[in-house]
């Protein structure tokens, strides 16, 4: 079953097909003619997935499509990022909010670190209505650790390894990031594990 991934990231739909094998379903790219994606004004992830997905089922010719949305939620700082995640800094940049996040956890003891990675996947089709959700829990670090990944990666802290994120190989952290236990929860919906 092929499914069009409501995203501009290439990435994405490489990680998504990742999450699949083993599965019936095939993540394809959003069509180039359908234009930009519309801007996320909603005030959760699910909203924002939603937005995404509602787009691109409406602009793809019937064809099944799923939205993502992400973000980190820190504790300490009731849940922000959150939605913000992509633009907490002015400037806007993985490494940018990377650091704006370290200072304001400045000095905060390790015991109130704990943050979480959340994902909300909605999946719309002539047949298909539903939103899942993974939430994947960690905490922030003291300092920025490993080269791989991508936004937070480098301050999120796996419980039990103590290893950063950026730390772990990509094909390791896909399987247990936070997509990867909302696409297991999908799988379950949907019963498409072989
Ligand atoms: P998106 O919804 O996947 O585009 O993610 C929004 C923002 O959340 C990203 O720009 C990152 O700052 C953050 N984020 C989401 N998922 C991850 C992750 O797996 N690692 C690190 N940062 C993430």
């Amino acid at each position: 079953m092929k499914i069009i991934l409501a995203t501009r990231n290439k990435g994405k739909v490489k990680e998504f097909n990742v999450l699949a094998e083993g599965t019936k379903l095939e993540f394809i790219p959003l069509p180039k003619e359908i234009g930009n994606l519309p801007e996320e004004t909603g005030t959760t992830f699910q909203e924002n997935a939603l937005i995404k997905a509602k787009f691109a089922f409406e602009n793809c010719g019937g064809v099944a499509c799923l939205a993502d949305d992400s973000g980190l939620e820190v504790n300490f700082l009731d849940g922000a990022p959150g939605i913000y995640s992509a633009r907490y800094s002015e400037e806007g940049t993985d490494y940018s909010n990377t650091l704006k996040l370290l200072k304001k956890m400045n000095g905060v003891p390790k015991e109130d670190r704990k943050a979480s990675f959340k994902c909300s996947l909605v999946l719309l089709g002539k047949e298909y209505n539903h939103t899942v959700e993974g939430s994947f829990e960690g905490e922030i670090g003291t300092l920025l650790k490993g080269k791989n990944g991508f936004g937070y990666d480098p301050i999120f802290v796996v419980p039990g390894s103590g290893l950063h994120l950026a730390e772990l190989n990509q094909i390791e952290k896909i399987k247990i990031s936070h997509r990867a236990i909302a696409f297991r929860e999908l799988k379950a919906v949907l019963e498409v594990s072989k």
